[in-house]
């Protein structure tokens, strides 16, 4: 199950379980009505790789990291994902673009 973050709607300010983009669920539907949903931006779910890398080292299962901060598994896998998608990108650009024949392929 997904759990639910909660806090104050950014909407109407009640404390509460947190639908979406920080808002209660009756405001999340109100804003989504009213065509005002850009108006509150995305929360970040807040993965700490560098915790999780520590974690997983000491033999904890993702879930277990996901658990311990409050975030989802998804999340979790999502930001190492992430990670590993900007170094593959980096060592990318060290490398001629894919698709570029050697030059011994040339006449
Ligand atoms: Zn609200």
């Amino acid at each position: 199950m997904r759990p639910r973050s909660e806090g104050p709607c950014r909407r109407c300010g009640r404390v509460g379980p947190l639908k979406a983009r920080g808002l209660d669920e009756s405001c999340y539907a109100a804003a989504h009505q009213a065509g005002q949903l850009e108006q509150y931006p995305l929360v970040q779910a807040r993965v700490d790789l560098a915790e999780a890398d520590r974690l997983e080292e000491e033999g904890r299962s993702t879930s277990d990291i996901a658990l311990h901060q409050n975030v989802t598994p998804d999340a979790l896998r999502l930001a190492r994902w992430r990670r590993r998608q900007a170094e593959l990108a980096r060592d990318a650009s060290a490398l001629p673009p894919p698709g570029t024949p050697d030059n011994d392929d040339i006449p």
